[in-house]
């Protein structure tokens, strides 16, 4: 290692979730070297999830979106530069290259890139209005647009119904706006949800007025000078829009590890530590799919994902093993409901449902059970934040009740975990 290299300390590209996560707990494992955090946005690191949410809405200040402030982290001594972003790695010298050309040498490299939204590859999709939702500055654009639909009395068109879509469509009705969901697979959040629950989101949508439809088949893109004026589908008709947001899936940015040679298969490979192919590269968060024991890789998109990994990383860095063996969870908060997510429901063969009344979701408060066979695999609650904790802990012991159980809401499911 060279003596700039020492120097250098422990590098960190991107300043998101997984970066602030990985630079805190380096201090916190002791770490007493140089810490630089490279982040390409213009802004400090923030939160993301209430972009769609409360932030869109208007019910909280910008500043409530802040992370941590530069001044916290220069308390920690690491050093927080914005606007730079990474062009390549070169591994042999140890060295990072900037966008502005200039290097950057490091000991110990972490990469916390995140991930980009997939762009509709349609005619018409660079049409301004059509936008997709990442970061603040993407936040902000469709803050815009909105309230100029507002003023304008014009229409909303979401593409794609997953969790960031069906927020931002919440959010436009709540604002009064006409909204429409076109979403290409026949039932809506289908990557991740039961068909049960597919169906009670799409009620509620319905409920909320929002126009849905399912199997969409979207053509193209039809705009005007002022920008997009609506969204053609394949039967011809033409939905009008004056604003388009596009919320197809991201893709994991894992562009700089793979020139650089690193293992990569949609996402930076790493082990449940979070180590790369290179030892002395470290990768977290949205950029990663995680090798599992049986082989398979899993992407997680996640707030908590980011956190539990940015600390495996810095523990690897610091020759310690910290392997992520904690339950996956995840929320969204869409209308008055909150959805909380536990455990991973790929692969469930049967369901119970805890509702006020057994196997009753009408009241939206419920939790449903997925089970493989006889196992508990995951939960997902509506509303009831008891249930979802509860069953954080029963998965992550790996204790199960039974479906009836489960479904029997005078079952106390707490007295399973009393030893
Ligand atoms: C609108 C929205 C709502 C969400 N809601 C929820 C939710 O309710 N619950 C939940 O659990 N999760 C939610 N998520 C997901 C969650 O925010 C992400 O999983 C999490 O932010 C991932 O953190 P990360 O650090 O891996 O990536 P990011 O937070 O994306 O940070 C990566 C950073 O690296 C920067 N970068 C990339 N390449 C370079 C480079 N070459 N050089 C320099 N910098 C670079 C990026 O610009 C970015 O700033 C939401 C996400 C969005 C966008």
């Amino acid at each position: 290692m060279s003596g700039e290299a020492a120097a250098a300390g422990i590098v960190i590209v991107g300043a998101g979730q997984a970066g602030v996560m990985t630079a805190e707990a380096l201090r916190s494992g002791g770490f007493e070297g140089a810490i630089t955090m490279l982040g390409d946005e213009p802004h400090g690191p923030y939160h993301r999830p209430p972009l769609s949410k409360a932030w869109m809405a208007g019910e909280i200040e910008a500043a409530q979106l802040v992370m941590r402030a530069p001044e916290m982290l220069a308390r920690k001594n690491i050093a927080l530069r914005t606007g730079v972003n990474v062009k390549a790695i070169d591994r042999s010298a140890q060295t990072l290259i900037l966008g502005d050309g200039s290097t950057l040498p490091y000991t110990g490299l972490v990469l916390a890139t995140g991930s980009t939204p997939r762009a509709l590859p349609l005619p018409g999709s660079d049409a301004p209005g059509v936008l997709a939702l990442r970061t603040r500055d993407d936040a902000s654009a469709i803050a815009e647009r909105l309230a100029a639909c507002i003023a304008q009395q014009r229409p909303v068109v979401v593409i794609g119904g997953g969790f960031i879509g069906l927020e931002v469509a919440a959010t436009a009705r709540k604002k009064g706006l006409e909204v429409t969901v076109l979403e290409a697979a026949p039932r809506l959040l289908g990557r991740v949800l039961a068909p049960v629950l597919s169906d009670w989101y799409a009620e509620l949508h319905r409920g909320h007025g929002v126009q849905l439809v399912l199997g969409a088949q979207v053509a193209a893109i039809e705009a005007a000078a002022q920008g997009v004026t609506g969204v053609k589908l394949a039967d011809g008709s033409v939905v009008p829009a004056g604003l388009v947001v596009v919320g197809i899936g991201v893709g994991a940015n894992d562009q700089l590890a793979k020139a650089a040679g690193l293992a990569c298969d949609r996402g930076i490979v790493v082990d449940a530590c979070c180590r790369t192919s290179d030892p002395l590269i470290v990768a977290a968060g949205d950029c990663t799919a995680r090798r599992l024991a049986d082989g398979s890789l899993l992407r997680l998109e996640s707030v908590q994902n980011a956190t539990v990994q940015g600390k495996s990383a810095a523990a690897a860095l610091l020759g310690q093993e910290r392997p992520f063996t904690a339950t996956p969870w995840f929320w969204s908060d869409q209308y008055d409901k909150k959805l909380q997510m536990a455990g991973l429901s790929m692969g469930a063969d049967a369901w119970a449902i805890r509702g006020q009344m057994n196997g009753d979701m009408a009241a939206g408060t419920f939790t449903v059970y997925h089970f493989k066979g006889d196992q508990l695999i995951a939960a997902d609650s509506v509303n009831a934040s008891k249930d979802h904790l509860l069953v954080r802990k029963l998965l992550d012991a790996g204790i199960s009740p039974t479906r009836e159980q489960a479904g029997d809401v005078a079952f106390d499911l707490a007295s399973l975990l009393v030893k």
